[in-house]
């Protein structure tokens, strides 16, 4: 798999799956920009490529995705840095949630929905019309959950988001397929990041026994399929979800 020559931007690259995928990339060749809320820990992971020896092939953006004038100025900012845009990873998120009878719309819906929602939506739309004024083909691939695809206990505005973002996907794909732009939602089961990390010891054994390997999947793990499905090597995926779960889906759907 290579991404030479490719210039991708990725949301949430400052921690987890987003920073991981900035590594994987930059092995592959491409150009990234670090696109994260967080400014200080985007420039960490910059900092980490160039001395892992890619120097150069990563520049920190801030945004909050959940601001569309935001998004847009990051897409600019990948162009006036890198020269284009080829690859838009929209994978900035936040989790958590309550017993829906205990919500205050204004907490507990309305910011989960902003940034884990809208800010797919920013992308895919800010990232489409780069790559339509580019006239060039394009990649977008976004993060969804095993969430996004089944009931979840005090995740209603989560779940809610991520099954927006497979949605959103498939549209997408159907409407921009004639520009030559592939979309792709993948679907991480549960993944070692600060997001799961941030659970007791308990907590996190009963979310390992839920896979298949019995254990968290790594970071990295997710990030080398997000680095296939932005490949030209995975050109006949489009408008699907990837389940990157480890067999979370099938396993449930097992014990039932
Ligand atoms: P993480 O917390 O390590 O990384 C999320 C990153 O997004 C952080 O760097 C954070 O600063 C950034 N971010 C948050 N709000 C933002 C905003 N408004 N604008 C820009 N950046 C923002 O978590 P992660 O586990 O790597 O999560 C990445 C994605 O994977 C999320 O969409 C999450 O919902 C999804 N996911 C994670 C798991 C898991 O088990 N870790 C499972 C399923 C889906």
């Amino acid at each position: 798999m290579t991404l030479n020559g490719k210039v991708a931007l990725i949301t949430g690259g400052g921690s987890g799956i987003g920073r991981a995928t900035v590594h994987r990339f930059a092995r592959a060749g491409a150009k990234v920009a670090v696109a994260d809320i967080d400014r200080a820990s985007a420039q960490d992971v910059v900092a980490e490529v160039d001395a892992g020896g890619h120097a150069g092939a990563a520049t920190a953006v801030e945004v909050d995705v959940s601001d569309f004038s935001q998004v847009e100025a990051a897409v600019q900012r990948t162009v006036d840095v890198f020269g284009r845009l080829d690859v838009i990873f929209n994978n900035a998120g936040i989790a958590g949630g309550k017993a829906l009878l205990d919500h205050d719309p204004a907490v507990d819906y309305e910011p989960m929905i902003r940034v884990d929602q809208h800010g797919v939506y920013y992308g895919i739309l800010a990232a489409a019309r780069q790559f339509v004024r580019q006239q060039t083909p394009g990649v977008i691939v976004s993060t969804s959950s095993i969430y996004g695809e089944q009931a979840a206990e005090l995740a209603f505005t989560y779940s809610a988001a991520k099954a927006a973002v497979i949605s959103f996907t498939r549209s997408a794909a159907y409407e921009l397929a004639q520009y030559g732009i592939r979309c792709v939602a993948i679907t991480p089961g549960r993944v070692g990041t600060p997001i799961i990390n941030q659970f007791s010891d308990e907590l996190r054994s009963t979310f390992a026994a839920e896979q298949l390997r019995n254990k968290l999947t790594e970071p990295e793990e997710i990030a080398d399929v997000v680095t296939f499905l932005a490949s030209e090597e995975s050109r006949v995926i489009n408008g699907t979800v990837v389940h990157v779960d480890d067999g979370y889906s099938v396993f449930k759907q097992r014990l039932g």
